[in-house]
């Protein structure tokens, strides 16, 4: 049977899961079945780069170009890592894949593994998530069970391992360079680039790290066909994608399309969000996690891809689509990021230790009424000096996501200092809840 060009299709839920055999009986592991029979990684690199599979984890990379840097001919072990660690606000997309068709994602791990000639994968997996580690292991034992993993797996002379880690409950062991310390059982401090995790990885041996969906899309471009899956979509927004829309609309949720859907679409049609809730007026949206740059209304008829998203200023991230309507203060919305962020920072380099800290100041302040004139150029300072002199990309996404709130609403700062408080109380949730 041929598998679908489809991520998760509906008879599945988090209750119900697609255990193997009803994940064989729709075509699940002929993919490998296929690769292992033909047995030329070059082959199958070459069908992955065709088919134009990017990363879905935020930076949007050529799945194949990175495995393409794993050394050809490893003189020890070489290692996958997951990342399953789910945390940007708004992201639910990998959860439903590992608790929804567990099968499609360990098909995508042992395909990926092989390529890069890995012989143990590492899921580092949300701590907030035990639905999806219950799960996960019952597929991993099933598969170990029926030869799909372990020792000389389906007749070959190819060994490969599964193994679930736990985060550590912090935003920043999704971070790839923390993610490998995480693994190791050490705190979530991101390692600096050089040497990248193909060079240095987890115990100093070659890894590379991939995104929960990026793998699950690997079998469905050797199954479903490399020219039918680069045929969904153009450049490097190909196949299909898996929206999280959340915040003021009818029908928040978890949406698959192609990557050829508008944002517009995704917010507004009934297939989709369903509009805004209350028939109020759209205010703003984040189309890809926090540190995604807001956008404004007249800019949402838009793609939601990686290409046209990059083209009008912004990303599509963990495509996470955050909508707000005219009830929300802005100045709190920021508020509500800055204290998102200078929780999570890891401290580890002072400009975004610090300029977290200093803007959660600020905008206790604003939105506290005891905002000062000066103070929205203070934060355009402060964040200034975050951007590019860390040694992650969490200071870029704490200066994009922020950054583009003060700039896009400037207005609402102005206002919420000249009057010495907030117009938008009345809407608001009660001030505790940011305390
Ligand atoms: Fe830690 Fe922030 Fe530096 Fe990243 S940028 S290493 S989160 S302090």
């Amino acid at each position: 049977m041929t598998m679908q060009l489809q991520l998760i299709p509906p008879q599945y839920t988090v209750q119900s899961p697609e255990m193997l055999e009803a994940y064989r009986k729709r075509g699940g592991y002929s993919a490998l079945e296929q690769v292992l029979g033909r047995n030329d990684r070059k082959w199958m690199l070459d069908e992955v780069k065709r088919s134009g599979l990017s990363g879905r984890g935020g930076a949007g990379f050529s799945a194949a170009m990175k495995w393409s840097f794993m050394p050809a001919e490893p003189s020890g072990p070489s290692y996958l890592c997951v990342n399953a660690d789910e945390s940007e606000p708004g992201t639910f997309k990998d959860r439903h894949l590992m608790e929804r068709v567990p099968h499609l994602v360990l098909e995508g791990i042992i395909l990926a593994a092989w390529a890069m000639r890995a012989e143990r994968a590492f899921i580092l997996l949300r701590y907030e998530y035990p639905n999806c580690r219950r799960i996960l292991q019952q597929a991993i034992d099933e598969a170990r069970e029926a030869g799909l993993l372990g020792q000389g797996l389906m007749g070959t002379d190819w060994s490969l391992e599964v193994v679930i880690r736990l985060g550590a409950g912090t935003y920043i062991s999704g971070e790839e360079m923390a993610l490998l310390e995480t693994v190791e059982g050490n705190r979530a401090w991101p390692r600096q680039k050089p040497p990248f995790p193909a060079q240095r990885g987890v115990f100093g041996r070659p890894t590379t790290v991939n995104n929960v969906e990026t793998l699950a899309c690997v079998p469905l471009v050797i199954a479903a066909g490399v020219d039918e899956f680069a045929a969904m979509g153009s450049g490097k927004s190909t196949g299909p994608k898996l929206y999280c829309v959340s915040g003021h609309v009818k029908r928040p949720g978890l949406y698959e399309a192609p990557m050829t859907v508008t944002l517009k679409e995704l917010i507004y049609d009934p297939r989709f969000g369903g509009g805004i809730r209350g028939d109020r007026v759209l205010k703003a949206v984040i189309p890809g996690g926090s540190s995604a740059p807001v956008l404004r209304p007249d800019e949402i008829d838009v793609p939601a891809n990686f290409e046209s998203l990059a083209k009008i200023g912004s990303m599509l991230g963990s495509a996470a689509i955050i909508v707000m309507d005219e009830t929300v203060c802005m100045v709190r919305a920021a508020q509500n990021t800055a204290h998102f962020f200078d929780h999570e920072t890891c401290g580890e380099c002072t400009p975004c230790r610090e300029g977290c800290h200093w803007m959660r100041q600020i905008l206790d302040r604003i939105e506290n009424g005891r905002g000062m004139e000066g103070d929205i150029d203070l934060m355009s300072d402060r964040l200034a000096a975050i951007e590019g002199q860390t040694i992650c990309p969490f200071g870029e996404a704490v200066t994009w996501g922020l950054g583009s709130i003060v700039e896009k609403f400037r207005d609402e700062f102005q206002e919420h200092i000249r009057l010495g408080r907030c117009k938008y109380e009345a809407w608001q949730p009660a001030k505790e809840q940011m305390a």
